[in-house]
């Protein structure tokens, strides 16, 4: 990694250098997709699709309530609307019913044109691609994948940000494959979408740099993060991916007895960007999070708060968003610490004083 590092410093291609255009072509070969842009966060990804497909104001964009801001943030920043959807409790992911009941109502309440699907794949869990995908298809929506934390998932063999029109993923530090500091990446397989995200990251640029055809942004990715994501790229696929899976059916087989575990529905594969528990309620998740604190064992609430609920929402309508599994949810989660590096003895520690905790409850 220092080699890597180091090597760019050396070459003075801080960004857009040719180490970009390498990651680019390892993490589309990964894939199997044949374009992958770089850019510079899993939020401009998501951004540069909606701008390609041009959802404006007047549309309505689908998304899970459930999930992290960004997902439903780039919709608003296009001027369009985003209409909330509920999640399954098992899976955390979008639930096809629900996101036919939503289409449906928005199309009879005429204020705005449905145009695209945004599914994320919650935690390292693909999505329900199938039959997501079906409702998509058959009211001629987009459907973008949000595989930010997906990277490295699988359904029936086939790999995340494979299965929107447009995928995106993300490489913050948290994510499964995390770069140094901000980065993301968008998937598609269709040469004129790609051609105007390629011109979008880079000022709307033409035919050169300086030539600049529409109103673009800035998301170019620096080279040391392109460098940073080939070594880990490697990583990953060699041994993170299937150690990390270890890690979480170790806590699986400790825990599954005392607490909700993560399901995991037969011919999906997760990456585990997050393990996430579900508890009673919002008091015996604070015990419990107070007792692991204690022990210096950190937690985290993904998410706390619904989109639905979110202060920046407000203006929508609460009754058009109704997401009572999301509500719950936000309520009763929480994500114990995961990576491919955790040794059996710190899980043991951990799994230890969770039990000891809910076992009373
Ligand atoms: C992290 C994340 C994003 C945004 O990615 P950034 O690289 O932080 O901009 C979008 N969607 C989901 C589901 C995420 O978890």
């Amino acid at each position: 990694m220092d080699k890597a590092i180091l090597d760019v410093v050396a070459s003075s291609a801080y960004v857009m250098g040719p180490k970009v255009k390498e990651m680019e072509t390892a993490f589309a070969e990964y894939t199997g997709m044949k374009h992958c842009i770089a850019c510079n966060s899993g939020t401009d990804a998501l951004l540069l699709a909606l701008k390609a497909w041009d959802i404006h104001e007047g549309d309505a964009v689908f998304v899970p309530s459930f999930t992290f801001f960004a997902s439903a943030e780039v919709i608003a920043m296009q001027g369009a609307t985003p209409v909330f959807v509920d999640v399954d409790e098992n899976t955390y992911n979008m639930d096809p019913a629900d996101l036919q009941r939503k289409i449906e109502q928005t199309i009879k309440n005429g204020k705005w044109v449905p145009k695209a699907v945004i599914a994320v794949d919650l935690f390292g869990l693909p999505a329900d691609f199938k039959a997501i995908r079906a409702v998509a298809d058959h009211y001629g929506l987009y459907l973008l994948e949000d595989g930010a934390q997906g990277f490295g998932g699988m359904l029936e063999g086939q790999k995340a940000c494979t299965f929107g029109d447009i995928a995106t993923t993300s490489f913050f530090p948290a994510k499964p494959v995390g770069c140094y500091g901000d980065g993301g990446a968008i998937f598609t397989n269709n040469d004129e979408w790609a051609a105007l995200m390629e011109s979008y990251h880079i000022h709307g640029k033409g035919s050169d740099r300086y030539d600049n055809v529409r109103i673009g942004m800035n998301s170019r990715m620096d080279s040391i993060q392109a460098a940073v994501l080939l070594v880990k790229l490697k990583a990953f696929k060699d041994y993170e991916l299937v150690d990390v899976n270890k890690v979480a059916e170790r806590y699986t087989e400790l825990l599954h007895d005392v607490v909700k575990t993560p399901v995991v529905p037969e011919g999906y594969f997760s990456s585990w960007a997050q393990y996430t528990i579900q508890v009673r309620d919002e008091q015996q998740r604070a015990e419990l999070q107070t007792a692991l604190k204690v022990l210096d064992i950190p937690t985290a609430i993904y998410y706390p708060i619904p989109m639905h609920r979110q202060t920046a929402f407000r203006y929508l309508n609460p009754e058009e968003n109704h997401c009572p599994v999301s509500d719950r949810l936000a309520k009763t989660v929480i994500s114990l610490p995961i990576h491919p590096y955790l040794s059996k003895e710190d899980q043991d520690v951990i799994c230890a004083a969770v039990r000891k905790e809910l076992k009373g409850h």
